[in-house]
């Protein structure tokens, strides 16, 4: 901790210290870029009128999007971004680094030390006692990941760090519940739980209701009572927080983490009716004015950024933490709402983890550009370093993610490298993909397996980004290759099987069970 402390105090001198000799010689101090991580919660790689397909799909002209279809003009849109099917997991690898096989936090977390009734109360599987605490800066918190959080280094080498919307990073009573903890220097509006209460100021978001307090957005008092949708406020208090920033002369780091689109699906007034008015039903109308609400946000952050002057001086990145939900409380047709993928939120099918994702750096990415390089979650953690200009940085864990940067100024990455799912639990809702699985992409070919019925699926994403076809018969040379790369890689990470509840038998590594 000391050394670590040491070199993070000696890179702050370096970089303030050519700051001032810079500022001494023309007058102007040539600062770190400032960084916003634009996050969303739940938003599928097709809930936008910007086309992450190669050809524009039904969806692309229903829901409006135009400061994203800004922002991917500005910048760079990758087409094979993921995240884990799950909140907690990404969130956690997001701020870690670490593969989520790794960092044991692969369910979504909320009550300290217990396991969900979904899991305990599983008909076949007996789940292993995952990080159900989720992240934590300081060792010792029983059932959590200790890691050194991404905004602590960049506190520590001169951002000032702002967390805005849901945290979702540690259970309630655990140090990690509390974005201040990991690094933050201010928080608006984040704690424990994944979800509003409300998004209504006009329902103090959801605080007062007797029983619900879990769920009541904290903060924002000034708020309570007045007619303000949660996706406004917290983009107005963003504003207010990077002023403070600019104030100080130091760069910032932004982590704007919307809790849209995320249930409960409710009307944002000022978009609604033109998506009522397109014929929708009531659930997916509310759900597209959720999206356009999250957009307009994206677009006064960056109105903001040029009306300040720093626009030029500030990375963005957009991002969600799992695909669009399509098993439950959506309207329309179940499990149909990332089409052409399958499946949604929770489910190991692309449906569940491929995300849209936007980045723009003026002046080093190529305006307009489109990127089809596969990358993961885990990666944002030392790209997003590397970006600050912080080398040498030192963390308690392991860092699994690679630095994308390479990719951002036009240069290669290697193609080969496997990308790793893990998620041996139960999320509560059924349909394609869904269930305890482990999963591998290397190249085209991505492997399936799951836990409860030791069933695998093998997809060919280039000729069929739907998995409609599993090719697990016609191609078991290639299944049981990937099968091998998917289990050396879980035992390497000690990865957390679950056991048979009747024998109390580990389920089988998904080479063991390939006959
Ligand atoms: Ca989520």
């Amino acid at each position: 901790m000391v050394s670590r402390f040491l070199s993070f105090l000696v890179l702050g001198f370096l970089i303030l210290g050519c700051r001032d000799k810079a500022s001494q010689k023309n007058g102007k101090a040539p600062q770190a870029p400032n960084i916003v991580l634009f996050f969303v919660d739940d938003m599928g790689w097709q809930d936008t009128s910007v086309p992450f397909w190669d050809k524009r799909t039904p969806y692309n002209d229903l829901y409006q999007t135009p400061n994203m279809e800004r922002l991917a003009q500005e910048g760079m849109k990758f087409t094979q971004a993921y995240s884990t099917a799950v909140c907690s997991p990404t969130r956690v690898s997001l701020m870690t680094g670490m593969n989520a096989a790794r960092h044991r936090v692969t369910n979504w977390t909320l009550h300290k030390d217990k396991l969900q009734p979904m899991e305990t109360n599983h008909k076949t599987l007996k789940f292993s006692e995952w990080n159900v605490n989720g992240m934590s800066p300081v060792a010792g918190t029983e059932k959590a990941v200790h890691a050194t959080p991404l905004p602590q280094i960049l506190k520590d080498a001169g951002y000032y760090t702002i967390h805005s919307g849901k945290a979702h990073l540690g259970a309630i009573g655990t140090p990690g519940e509390n974005p201040l903890n990991l690094g933050f220097e201010v928080n608006i509006a984040g704690h424990a739980a994944g979800a509003p209460q409300s998004y209504l100021g006009s329902d103090y978001f959801g605080n007062g209701k007797k029983g619900k307090e879990i769920w009541a957005v904290p903060g924002l008092e000034k708020y309570h009572g007045t007619d303000i949708f949660l996706t406004e406020a917290i983009t107005q208090e963003a504003k207010l927080a990077m002023d403070a920033a600019l104030g100080k002369d130091r760069p910032f780091f932004l982590y704007m983490a919307h809790y849209a689109v995320h249930t409960p699906i409710m009307a944002d007034s000022r978009f609604v009716q033109k998506y009522y008015d397109k014929g929708l039903d009531s659930t997916e109308a509310k759900y597209a004015s959720l999206v356009e609400g999250m957009d307009k946000s994206l677009g006064d952050i960056m109105d903001y950024l040029e009306d300040k002057n720093v626009s030029d001086n500030t990375i963005i990145l957009f991002m969600s933490d799992n695909g669009g939900l399509s098993a439950v409380a959506r309207g329309g047709e179940k499990h149909t709402h990332n089409k052409p993928l399958s499946s949604g939120k929770g489910s190991a099918r692309e449906g569940g983890i491929r995300e849209p994702m936007l980045v723009k750096w003026p002046g080093k990415i190529e305006p307009n550009s489109v990127e089809d390089q596969p990358l993961i979650i885990e990666d944002f953690y030392p790209t997003i370093l590397e970006m600050a200009g912080i080398e040498n940085y030192e963390t308690v864990q392991p860092v699994d993610g690679v630095s994308f940067l390479p990719v951002l100024t036009g240069k290669s990455m290697d193609g080969t490298r496997p990308l790793f799912w893990h998620y041996p639990n139960e999320w509560g809702p059924s349909g394609p993909g869904i269930g305890a699985s482990s999963t591998t992409r290397v190249g085209d070919w991505k492997f399936i397996y799951y836990y409860n019925d030791g069933s695998m699926e093998l997809f060919n994403l280039r000729e069929d980004i739907g998995e409609t076809k599993n090719l697990v018969v016609e191609r078991p040379e290639k299944a049981k290759e990937l099968a091998k790369i998917l289990s050396d890689y879980l035992r390497k990470v000690e990865a957390q099987l679950p056991s048979r509840k009747d024998t109390g038998e580990q389920i089988a590594y998904p080479d063991e069970a390939f006959q």
